[in-house]
């Protein structure tokens, strides 16, 4: 095993590490301005209700509310003082006026980039420089004679899927800083410029931040043509909304503070997984669209949406593919009265079956011919475990646990073999063999381990990390076993683990206290996303990333001759 001696640190204050100024920033409470009195009414009152739900906060830990007033003048002005306060975190709410098509009155957008009029200066440019983005020209923005400011804020999905679990609509977006009051027509040219919301403050009150975690929460008071105090202030859906946000913030300032990201290596796609994928790119680029791939040609929503996007039609069964069309079988593998179908309907097929599943049907079939019973160790429902299973229907029986071994009757108890599924936990089906070699002696196994060498690899890295991790997070998708398997290795280690499919399915409440996160990732989920996460938790503080490599893989397989020129 090695510790990869290369860290890297992410987050506003990249700059610090633990134990340095980010640390005694984050002991100190959060400040959250708000322009309008009925908004910092409305802030108030959710922060108290918070507060009763907790058993109260108080002193120097409490957050606190500052009026701000209206206007990108006042703002700027209030800016240069709030930057000299001593705080934690930074939070922005107040009510905003809705760009974004999808918007409506009481929704709440999560800034994650803050654009806009901002005070010249050394810390207007700093925060730009943090956020290494330059505001794009728009218009309304030049209005104030000050200079612009562009912020990000990397936590932004985790606040906005928060707030979605507290059952408030709230998506991410840029919030455009306007420095007067925008008609219809500016307001279509911000919205196609991809501005979600535009208020009248946000962009030098956030600049402001100086490095430390911002969020800027604003609710839709209106999706009309003007911006107007009178409706930033009359929205009484977006007051209850910003009311509603007051606990999640809470849980957003409680999670902020630096922490360490202990990255398990390997991670994220294995070979299996990069063949069926590439599998689909190449018939898209070779027979053009639409391609049709039966089931989801690996158990991930973010590769399976950026296939769709270019033209790929995913189908649960062949009776939706049109006859002679191109159809792609996933990595899971099929049965052979699916591959039956197929050439019985002339349909183009070209096989994206993980070669290692591939080699467990062909086992199958061995065992099944040598008039075996096969106990195959595995999830019912899975898809590849059906796969498996139709290789030899009457020879073939699924085992998931100890209790299903003692429920075999085999013809003949000299001939038991058993097969297992490619992403068990090894651990897991390692009770299982037990139960087998325990009940039938002669018991015959595969002729090498059937758990692919992906799965052990990963379960063996995410097991390093877990052992000094206060959480784990493995970055997958809900239907993907590999995955799933990985959090109860690290369960089982003896961290606390979950399973998400992103930034935005991470609980603040995991966060709070958690000074070391290992992370890793099951072998459909792609590597972007871990970049995700290691944002996200970077706009809650710094953060210093290492790596622990278990091991190094070198594996691939080589494409089918359908889609190999
Ligand atoms: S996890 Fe293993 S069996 Fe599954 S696709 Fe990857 S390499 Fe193949």
């Amino acid at each position: 095993m090695t510790e990869n001696p290369e860290t890297r640190r992410a987050g506003h204050a990249a700059q610090e590490g633990p134990g340095t100024a980010g640390e005694r920033e984050a002991h100190r409470p959060l400040l959250v301005c708000t322009p309008l009195r009925a908004e910092a009414q409305a802030v108030r009152r959710g922060l108290r209700d918070s507060a009763k739900a907790a058993g109260g906060v108080s002193g120097a830990d409490a957050p606190s509310v500052l009026r701000t007033g209206y206007g990108a003048a006042r703002a700027a002005s209030r800016a240069s003082e709030i930057r000299h306060l001593p705080f934690g975190m930074l939070a922005i709410m107040g009510t905003g006026a809705g760009l974004a098509a999808d918007l409506r009155p009481g929704d709440l957008v999560v800034a994650a980039e803050i654009t806009g009029a901002g005070p010249a200066g050394p810390q207007g440019t700093a925060a730009a420089d943090d956020a290494g983005a330059v505001a794009p020209e728009l218009p309304g923005t030049a209005g104030t004679g000050a200079g612009r400011t562009a912020v990000r804020c990397p936590s932004a999905p985790l606040l906005a899927g928060e707030l979605r679990r507290a059952g408030l609509r709230a998506r991410t977006g840029t919030v455009v800083t306007v420095g007067h009051l925008v008609g219809r027509a500016e307001r279509e040219k911000l919205a196609r410029a991809g501005c979600a919301l535009a208020d009248m403050e946000s962009a030098p009150l956030a600049a402001a931040g100086g490095g430390r975690p911002v969020a800027v929460v604003r609710a839709v008071s209106d999706t009309g043509a003007l911006l107007r105090p009178g409706t930033l202030t009359g929205g009484v859906s977006a007051l209850r909304s910003l009311r509603a946000a007051g606990p999640v913030l809470s849980r957003w300032a409680a999670a902020c503070g630096p922490r360490r990201v202990l990255l398990a290596g390997p991670r994220s796609f294995c070979a299996g997984v990069e063949r069926a994928i590439e599998i689909v790119e190449r018939a898209l680029e070779q027979r053009g669209s639409p391609v049709y791939v039966r089931k989801q040609i690996v158990h991930n929503t973010h590769v399976v949406a950026d296939l769709e996007q270019r033209g790929a039609i995913f189908v649960d069964e062949l009776d939706e593919v049109p006859d002679g069309a191109s159809v792609v079988f996933s990595a899971h593998g099929v049965s052979p009265a699916v591959r039956a179908e197929a050439a019985r309907r002339e349909l183009s097929v070209v096989d994206a079956t993980c070669p290692l599943v591939a080699k467990v049907h062909a086992e199958a079939r061995r065992f099944a011919g040598e008039g075996y019973l096969v106990a195959l160790i595995g999830h019912e429902g899975h898809e590849e475990v059906e796969g498996t299973l139709g290789e030899a229907p009457g020879s073939v029986v699924l085992v998931q646990d100890s209790d299903d071994v003692a429920k075999l009757r085999p013809r003949d108890t000299g001939k038991v073999a058993y097969l297992m599924q490619t992403t068990l936990a090894a651990d897991e089906a390692s009770e299982v063999v037990d139960a087998l070699h325990e009940a039938f002696p002669d018991v015959r196994g595969p002729g090498s381990d059937d758990i692919c060498y992906a799965t052990t690899n990963r379960q063996r890295a995410v097991r390093a990390v877990a052992a000094d991790s206060d959480l784990v997070l493995v970055a997958g998708s809900a239907n993907s076993s590999n995955s799933r398997r990985l959090v109860e290795t690290a369960e089982r280690a003896g961290a606390p683990a979950h399973l998400i499919d992103g930034p935005d399915d991470i609980e603040l409440g995991w966060l709070a206290g958690a000074g070391t996160i290992g992370l890793t990732a099951g072998a459909s989920a792609p590597p972007s996303v871990v970049e995700d996460i290691i944002a996200a938790l970077g706009g809650l503080g710094p953060v210093e990333v290492s790596e622990r490599v278990t091991t190094t893989e070198s594996l691939r397989f080589s494409l089918p001759k359908e889609v190999r020129q």
